[in-house]
C-alpha cells in the first residue's frame, strides 16, 4: 500500500485536526491512560456526553453512519484518520466504545427503518448509553451456551436470568441482549436477540469492584422483565446471525486501539525517570527492553496496514484483527511491568495523591488482563488464528447438534 495520504485524505486530516486544535488539547509527553479507558464515575460519564454532543454538533460522531441518521456518511478510510487524529488529544473516558463501536452497527445492519429512526440519532448525540448484555457466570468464551431465557406472551417476551461483566451497565440508558427462547433446539440455533431498557422494571445492576479499582462493569439480573416484541432485533431463533455481527464489530474495535501509544508513553517516561543521576533511557538495560518492545511494535504496526490496506480498496479486514489484539494487549502488558520496574519500590504505588505517574502505570499493568479477556481471551484469539489463519483443525465440540436442554451438565451421575 502507499502509506501516504491521497489528496483528498490529507484534506480530510486536515479538516479534522484544525476542528480538534479549536475543541479539544494536544496530548503532552506522559499522558498516559488506563488502557481500558472506560468512565467510572457519573462525573465521567457527564465529560462524555458533553464531548460526544460537541462532535455530533459539528458532524464528527460515527462519521461512517448514514446522513439520514446523523452521521457524516463518511468512509471507513476517513474513520482511520479521524481515529488516529482524535487519539493526540486529550478526550474524556469512554462510554460510546459499546455502543457505536458494536451495538449501533448491529442495530444499523439488522434493525427494521423504524428501529434505527428510533435509537440510532440518540446514540449518535450521545443522549443515549448503550451497553452489551451478552456474557453470562457460565456463558463467556462459549457464548451460545447461555442460560437467561425469554418466553413469548402476547406482545411481549418476558426475560429471566442473569448477565455478567456488563460494561457500563450502571450509566445505560439501553442494552443489547441474547437470550434463549427454545432450548429443544442446538444450542445456537434457539437464541434471539432483544434491545432491552435498562430502566424496566425487575432489570437490577450490581457494580463489581475491580482489580485496578474501577467499577466499570457489573452483575445485571433480570427478573420478569417485560421487552415489547417490537425490540426484537433477529427473527425468533435467529439471535446467533445477529449476535456474530456485534461480536465482529467487537473484535474490530478493541483491536484497533493495539496499544502503540503505551510504548510511546514508556519513552517518555524513561527518558523523564531518573536513574543513578541519569535519565533511565540512557542505560543500556534500559535501551535493550525498550528496543526489543520497539520492533515488537512495529510488526504490529505493519500487521495493522494490512487492515488499512483491506479498507482501502474497500474490503472486510480479515482475521488479522485478532492477532492485533492479542500481540498487542501481551506487548502492553510487558511494557507496563516493565515500567513498574523502573519505578522501583514506588512502581507498586496505586496512590495518585503520591507519585501520578507511577500510579498510572500500576492501573495500567492492573487493566490489561481485562484487555486480554474481553472481546475473545488470549486462547480464543489463538483457536481463531489456528483454524481461520492457519487452516488447523477445529476444536473437538462435544455439544455439537445436541438440543441445549439435553447437553449434559454438572458432575457425571453416579449410577
Ligand atoms: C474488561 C472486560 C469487559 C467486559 N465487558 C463485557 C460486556 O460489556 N458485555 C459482555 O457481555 N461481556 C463482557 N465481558 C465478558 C467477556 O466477554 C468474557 O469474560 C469473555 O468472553 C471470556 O468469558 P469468561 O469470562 O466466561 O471465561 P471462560 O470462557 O470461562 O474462559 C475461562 C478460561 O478458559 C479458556 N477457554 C475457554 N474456551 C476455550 C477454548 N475453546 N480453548 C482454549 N481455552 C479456552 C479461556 O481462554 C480462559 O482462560 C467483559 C470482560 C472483561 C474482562
Amino acid at each position: 500500500m502507499d502509506f501516504n495520504d491521497t489528496p483528498e485524505e490529507a484534506a480530510f486530516r486536515a479538516e479534522a485536526v484544525a476542528w480538534l486544535e479549536a475543541n479539544a488539547e494536544r496530548r503532552q509527553p506522559g499522558d498516559t491512560d488506563n488502557p481500558l479507558n472506560e468512565a467510572t464515575t457519573p462525573e465521567m460519564v457527564a465529560e462524555a456526553k458533553a464531548w460526544q454532543k460537541k462532535k455530533a454538533d459539528a458532524g464528527w460522531a460515527c462519521i461512517t453512519w448514514p446522513k439520514e441518521y446523523g452521521g457524516r456518511g463518511a468512509t471507513p478510510m476517513q474513520n482511520v484518520i479521524w481515529n488516529e487524529e482524535q487519539a493526540k488529544f486529550r478526550t474524556p473516558r469512554d462510554i460510546y466504545g459499546i455502543g457505536i463501536g458494536m451495538c449501533g452497527p448491529t442495530i444499523l445492519a439488522h434493525g427494521t427503518p423504524e428501529q434505527r429512526k428510533r435509537w440510532i440519532p440518540k446514540l449518535i448525540s450521545g443522549e443515549e448509553v448503550w451497553c452489551q448484555l451478552f456474557s453470562e457466570p457460565s456463558a463467556g468464551s462459549d457464548l451460545a451456551g447461555l442460560r437467561s431465557t425469554a418466553v413469548r406472551q402476547g406482545d411481549d417476551w418476558i426475560v429471566n436470568g442473569q448477565k455478567i461483566w456488563t460494561t457500563g451497565a450502571q450509566f445505560c440508558d439501553w442494552g443489547v441482549l441474547v437470550v434463549r427462547t427454545d432450548p429443544t433446539v442446538a444450542k445456537h440455533a434457539g437464541l434471539t436477540y432483544f434491545v432491552v431498557d435498562m430502566h424496566a422494571p425487575g432489570v437490577e445492576i450490581r457494580p463489581i469492584t475491580q482489580i485496578n479499582q474501577g467499577r466499570g462493569f457489573n452483575e445485571v439480573f433480570f427478573t420478569d422483565v417485560r421487552i415489547p416484541d417490537d425490540q426484537r432485533i433477529s427473527e425468533v431463533g435467529n439471535g446467533w446471525a445477529v449476535s456474530i455481527t456485534t461480536l465482529m464489530n467487537e473484535r474490530q474495535s478493541i483491536g484497533a486501539g493495539g496499544g502503540l501509544g503505551a510504548l510511546e508513553d514508556l519513552i517518555d517516561y524513561a527518558a523523564a525517570l531518573e536513574i543513578d543521576g541519569r535519565p533511565a533511557i540512557e542505560d543500556g538495560h534500559v535501551r535493550e527492553r525498550i528496543a526489543d518492545f520497539v520492533v515488537k511494535a512495529r510488526g504490529l504496526k505493519n500487521t495493522s496496514l494490512r487492515t488499512l490496506t483491506a479498507l482501502s480498496q474497500g474490503r472486510m479486514p480479515g482475521p488479522e484483527a485478532s492477532m492485533g489484539k492479542l500481540v498487542g494487549a501481551v506487548l502492553q502488558q510487558e511494557a507496563s511491568s516493565f515500567a513498574m520496574e523502573l519505578a522501583g519500590a514506588a512502581g507498586g504505588l496505586l496512590d495518585a495523591g503520591q507519585l501520578p505517574e507511577a500510579t498510572l502505570w500500576a492501573e495500567r499493568y492492573l487493566s490489561i488482563p481485562g484487555l486480554r479477556i474481553a472481546g475473545g481471551t488470549d486462547e480464543v484469539l489463538r483457536n481463531i488464528i489456528a483454524e481461520r489463519v492457519l487452516g488447523l483443525p477445529p476444536d473437538a465440540r462435544a455439544d455439537k447438534g445436541i438440543a441445549f436442554k439435553d447437553i449434559p451438565t454438572g458432575p457425571p451421575s453416579k449410577k
